[in-house]
């Protein structure tokens, strides 16, 4: 599991996330929902070890890992802008981590030839990211993520950047690997069709707390208030 114990994140004077209590179930597909500001990437980079948090404890898998480094903690993380390398081909980005990894030549091949069919990237693999379309390079990136087999997918509004048709099919996608790795996904978004076709659980957060956990169902026959209902478009 993933498990936030007591955990705070300032930025100087700025609170950002205060005193937050969360358990993810192995496995399980979290979406996060939120407006703008109320720390949801913040959230997601110290899972991901790529912010240093301010108070509480961080476990993944049982461990602390509070001091640890993001490639020590068995995550892989897709970023809204795909963050890929531009002087680099599709096969190069998705290899990249193996090799820092220390992996062999033939380990790396076999592992990216199998994310990229698992994306239908195969007939792409020698192009750079700026001779792709906005949907080919999100491919990239989550074959980047996954080719390094995480127990943890963390998604930042992955899909915000595409066009509504290439979202839903992509979310489709996404619900698929899901179903086929078995892997923990925790998820940002602001679509709300995203949040409830996709969620195991919600967790609606506001100012850096959270607000309302629970199903899909529970959230939308159920809020806690009218802050709640807005967010999952549920009529009360
Ligand atoms: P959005 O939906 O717009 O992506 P968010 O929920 O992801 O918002 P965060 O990016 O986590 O929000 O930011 C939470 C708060 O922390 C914001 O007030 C933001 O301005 C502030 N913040 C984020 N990163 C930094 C930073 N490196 N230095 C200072 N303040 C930051
Ligand atoms: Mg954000």
């Amino acid at each position: 599991d993933v498990v936030l114990s007591n955990v705070d994140k300032s930025y100087g004077a700025l609170e950002v996330i205060g005193g937050l209590n969360l358990s993810i179930e192995d496995g399980s597909f979290t979406v996060f929902v939120g407006p703008s500001g109320c720390g949801k990437s913040t959230l997601l980079r110290m899972i991901a070890g790529l912010e240093p948090i301010s108070g509480g404890e961080v476990q993944i898998g049982g461990r602390r890992v509070n001091e640890a480094e993001p490639i020590e903690r068995g995550v892989a993380m897709v970023f809204q802008n795909y963050a890929l390398y531009p002087h680099m081909s599709v096969e190069q980005n998705i290899g990249f981590s193996l090799r820092m990894a220390g992996l062999n030549r033939s380990q790396i091949a076999t592992r990216v030839a199998a994310a990229a069919a698992s994306l239908q990237l195969e007939p792409l693999m020698k192009r750079k990211p700026a001779e792709l379309s906005g949907g080919q390079r999100q491919r990239v990136a989550i074959g980047r993520a996954i080719v390094r087999n995480p127990e943890v997918f963390l998604f930042d509004e992955p899909l915000s950047n595409l066009d509504a048709e290439l979202r839903v099919s992509m979310r489709v996608e996404i619900a698929k690997l899901h179903r086929q790795l078995g892997s923990t996904m925790i998820y940002v978004t602001h679509d709300q069709t995203e949040a409830m076709t996709l969620a195991d659980k919600i967790v609606v957060m506001r100012a850096g707390k959270i607000e309302q956990e629970g199903t899909p169902e529970a959230l939308y026959e159920d809020p806690v208030n009218m802050f709640v209902a807005g967010f999952i478009g549920s009529p009360r």
